[in-house]
């Protein structure tokens, strides 16, 4: 896929804003590179359209083409749309003993993610845990958690045979209450394929455990697929999260895109593997990466983004050192300042500053000069601004009665830029490295 997007930025040279034909022509590639990742297509679709609308007319960054550019936009609107939590990571928990139910096809990894979850629990947030196994189809499966169970130190049911699952979820509820758990948790049974069994199985145990998160847990590799799945689920148990398993494979993640975007429900673990520790918080940026299959383009952009603002400092620095002072730099300082909160918001970024903040409110300067002085400027002249040094009388008037302000301001505002201009000078002099260069870092 890079090699294919390549070519297309070697073709789209050309600098400025983003026509919509450049536009067009990279997220055709996007499009591929969803669809390749297992994005289905209506989502695809839906989702370039909305960065279409929203990239053309953007402007294009010097050194990087806009292919390039357009990459980046898409990973943006990517991550957005794949953020579906503040923090995936935190289970509802309180009140214990908290149920969760862990619900998904045979083989998406359940009862893997049960363990991996539990051990999480107790380790990072000192919780007791108790699993409980409710397939009842395989004996085999209860083995299964109860060995992961003891590999991780964390208790499971006692298994009853003959039991059907809603009894096992009623004996966990009590058993968890009466051992004093701060957590059960109900690993259920899958079926290869979706059927009304399976589901009104698991709608019989949500009613009695009443959990306070039900979890989906989803192959990752599976693609389109799980996103049925997925609705199928929420629509009849109600889910409030899914967990992607098998994201160490080859799979390039599209799954959780649609996930999100058909179902809206937040994707919150991702499996790594089948060791205990193989489980992380979803991460979206990593996800969105991942897709894309251009993390370097998305670096490289915005690596030349801050290249540009640290060219502009090295070219501002020189020519204050030759003395050169302008309107235009004037201007640029205030809305920086602007920018940064405002007098008050620099004021509060120094130390020992609160005793030039009253002589400053004394004098009548605040946040409201600020914009006045960027008025006058604005009413300069390209000239004047360049060369301030041609306001006589009648443009100085001109110039405040644009602004619709007094000349005085004006006469302030120019002896402001003059002293800024000698200062400037004399720390340019300082030499390279010297304080002007650090203050611009
Ligand atoms: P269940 O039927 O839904 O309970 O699925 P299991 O938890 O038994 O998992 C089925 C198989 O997938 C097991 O061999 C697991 O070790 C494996 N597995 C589960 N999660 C992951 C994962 O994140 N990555 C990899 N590579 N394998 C996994
Ligand atoms: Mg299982």
């Amino acid at each position: 896929l890079s090699d294919r997007l390549s070519g297309v930025f070697d073709r789209l040279t050309k600098q400025g804003a983003l026509s919509e034909d450049d536009v067009k022509s990279a997220l055709r590639e996007v499009r591929v590179a969803l669809l390749e990742a297992d994005v289905s297509l209506p989502v695809a679709r839906d989702f370039i359209k909305r960065v279409q609308d929203g990239a053309t007319g953007q402007a294009v960054t010097k050194s990087v083409t806009p292919g390039q550019q357009v990459v980046k936009i898409v990973h943006d609107a990517l991550v957005e749309t794949l953020t579906g939590s503040d923090d995936p990571g935190k289970l509802k928990i309180d009140n214990p003993p908290a149920p969760i139910l862990m619900v998904g096809l045979q083989g998406s990894g359940k009862t893997t993610t049960t363990a991996k979850l539990a051990k999480r629990l107790k380790e990072r947030e000192g919780k007791r845990v108790l699993m409980a196994s409710l397939d009842v189809n395989r004996p085999a499966a209860m083995e299964q958690l109860a060995i992961l169970g003891t590999q991780i130190g964390v208790d499971t049911l006692p298994i009853v045979k003959g039991e059907d699952p809603v009894a096992i979820a009623k004996r966990a509820k009590t058993q968890a209450g009466l051992g004093g758990y701060d957590v059960y948790m109900l690993d259920t049974a899958g079926r290869l394929h979706i059927d009304q069994e399976l589901i009104a199985q698991a709608a019989a145990v949500r009613d009695v455990a009443n959990p306070r998160e039900t979890l989906l847990v989803v192959d990752g590799l599976t693609g389109q697929d799980a996103v049925n799945v997925a609705t199928e689920f929420d629509d009849k148990i109600g889910v409030t999260g899914v967990v992607l398993t098998r994201m160490d494979g080859d799979g390039r993640g599209g799954a959780a895109l649609s996930m999100r975007a058909v179902t809206g429900k937040p994707i919150r673990f991702v499996g790594l593997g089948e060791k205990m520790d193989a489980i992380e918080t979803f991460e979206p940026e990593r996800i969105a990466g991942r897709i894309l299959g251009m993390g370097d383009i998305v670096s490289l952009v915005e690596k030349a983004q801050e290249t540009i603002e640290a060219e502009q400092a090295e070219k501002m620095m020189k020519r204050f050192q030759k003395g050169m002072f302008n309107m235009n730099d004037l201007k640029m300082q205030l809305e920086q300042m602007q920018k940064m909160g405002g007098m008050e918001g620099v004021m509060s970024m120094m130390p020992g500053m609160g005793k030039m903040k009253g002589q400053m409110d004394e004098a009548g300067i605040d946040d409201k000069m600020l914009s006045r002085q960027i008025a006058l400027i604005n009413s300069m002249t390209k000239k004047e601004r360049a060369n301030p040094k041609l306001l006589q009388a009648s443009r100085k008037k001109r110039i405040a009665r644009g602004a619709g302000l007094e000349v005085s301001e004006l006469n302030k505002l120019l002896k402001m830029q003059r002293q800024m201009g000698d200062m400037m000078k004399k720390m340019g002099k300082m030499g390279k490295g010297g304080m002007l260069k650090q203050a611009m870092k």
